[in-house]
């Protein structure tokens, strides 16, 4: 069957509060209730919280003053873990094609499958009902002809919703919607562009490519520029199983010290875990790779007796495979960090035998990757990439 390629063949399926909705599918007490995950930041919110103002990563007091009547239950990663599991096993029964962005959403090409599925609109009316059946959880649906469009369908028609994008329908779809709808548009970002006057897609599309560049920088210019108009070439891809996870970073000529190191490491970490965790897999060796001044080269590594996808104990690793090597940069001067992340494993693996009270740490690193996909990579900072002069023995995370 051909499928002309400008149908709207693309779903974002993205689950609904997810950590609050399992939480209220286990406990029927919490049905129909504002329900906040986690005490000391809002790990996730059920929407009748969110109707009171309740934010993700907001502090739990503030939360619990704006909405005295919540909930407040302690995260259960591992029934996440499993939740998303099974979610993901109900996406593969819809499209051979799924790419998995975060724990709780993914992209699914449903071109070519009407005489086995049916249309796009109907296999994203399946797949919510069958995630529903199936897993007991509601899922929003976008479908469009673009992942970026995919995207901000699904958001808009959330939650419990499916909302369809028609081809010669797009432009009036999505030039009303407010410039923080485009895709890598974070607060400062929007903050900028209201400054200009451009609070909507529409208006932000009429603005020309070279005085958007001058306005907020050439590649969220070029990259806004192309989103307002819906141009979005990017295909849907089945992540490869890749055997390992790496980032590096050169050096400046003046900052070449073993403090701006760590700092360095310290950004790579947090990337590399960060997207090991998007592909639900967990690693059990740390490769640090540095180059000197004399174009020399050094590799350490370690192997923990049980992977890992926590950023703590990876950054620690890392660490110490620096502190391990600072001889070396004393004496030659470093130009360039590596971290690789290898001998991965299925995230699923290990989920049931992690040690007790570990589940804070991984719950945070969970809800940071949540936020970052939302708002970009720069949301939240660690402690020691936004006040440097305090060094690397800052605490990683507030409390
Ligand atoms: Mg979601």
């Amino acid at each position: 069957v051909f499928v002309p390629p400008d149908e709207p063949g693309i779903l974002h399926a993205d689950l609904d509060a997810f950590y609050a909705s399992v939480e209220q599918r286990d406990d029927p007490r919490l049905r129909g209730r504002p329900v906040i995950v986690g005490g000391g930041v809002v790990l996730a919110s059920s929407y009748e919280a969110r109707a009171r103002g309740v934010r993700t990563a907001m502090g739990g007091s503030r939360a619990r003053r704006l909405c005295p009547d919540a909930i407040v239950v302690p995260p259960r990663i591992s029934a996440y873990s499993d939740a998303s599991k099974a979610v993901f096993k109900v996406f593969e029964q819809f499209s051979p094609v799924v790419e998995g962005l975060s724990i709780d959403e993914a992209f699914l090409d449903v071109r070519g499958l009407e005489h086995i599925i049916g249309s796009p609109s109907e296999i994203a009316r399946k797949l919510k009902r069958a995630v529903r059946e199936q897993v007991g959880l509601p899922i929003t649906v976008g479908v469009a002809r673009t992942k970026f469009l995919a995207k901000v369908a699904s958001a808009v028609g959330k939650p419990d919703g499916l909302l369809v994008v028609p081809p010669d329908g797009e432009l009036e779809f999505l030039h009303p919607l407010p410039v923080e709808r485009l895709w890598g548009v974070g607060e400062k970002t929007a903050r900028k562009l209201h400054a200009h006057g451009l609070t909507t897609v529409g208006q932000v599309a009429a603005v020309p490519e070279l005085e958007l560049i001058e306005m907020i920088g050439r590649a969220s210019g070029r990259h806004i520029h192309a989103l307002s108009h819906n141009r979005d070439p990017r295909r849907v891809r089945t992540r490869s199983r890749r055997r390992s996870i790496g980032a590096q970073h050169a050096l400046g000529p003046r900052s070449r010290s073993p403090q701006q190191a760590d700092i360095v490491l310290v950004g790579l970490v947090d990337r590399v875990t960060r997207r090991m965790r998007a592909a639900h897999r967990v690693a059990r060796t740390i490769v640090l790779r540095l180059r000197f001044s004399d174009f020399t080269r050094a590799t350490r590594s370690h192997t923990i007796a049980e992977a890992t996808g926590e950023t703590e104990t990876i950054l620690a690793v890392a660490r110490a495979l620096l502190v391990d090597a600072l001889p070396l940069i004393d004496r030659k001067g470093i130009t360039l960090v590596g971290v690789a992340l290898t001998n991965l494993e299925d995230a699923g693996a290990v989920q049931l035998t992690l040690p007790f009270g570990r589940e804070r740490e991984q719950a945070l690193d969970g809800a940071l990757d949540d936020i970052r996909e939302r708002y970009g990579s720069d949301a939240i900072m660690r402690a020691v990439l936004v006040g440097r002069e305090q060094g690397p023995t800052v605490p990683l995370l507030p409390d």
